[in-house]
């Protein structure tokens, strides 16, 4: 096993992999990162708001 860790994206309430390189999934919770949001609004599939 190599270090693989599977980053999850710094949004407090985002379950998304973070893309290489980034703290975040997209620029969207990059932009929302310091949010405490309840609901991630990525538009990620399985990550979106459960309406
Ligand atoms: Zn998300
Ligand atoms: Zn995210």
């Amino acid at each position: 096993m190599a270090d693989h860790d599977d980053k999850k994206c710094a949004h407090a309430s985002c379950n998304c992999p973070v893309k290489d390189g980034s703290k975040y999934c997209s620029t969207f919770c990059e932009g929302e990162g310091d949010t405490t949001d309840i609901i991630c609004s990525c538009g990620h599939p399985g990550c979106s708001a459960t309406l």
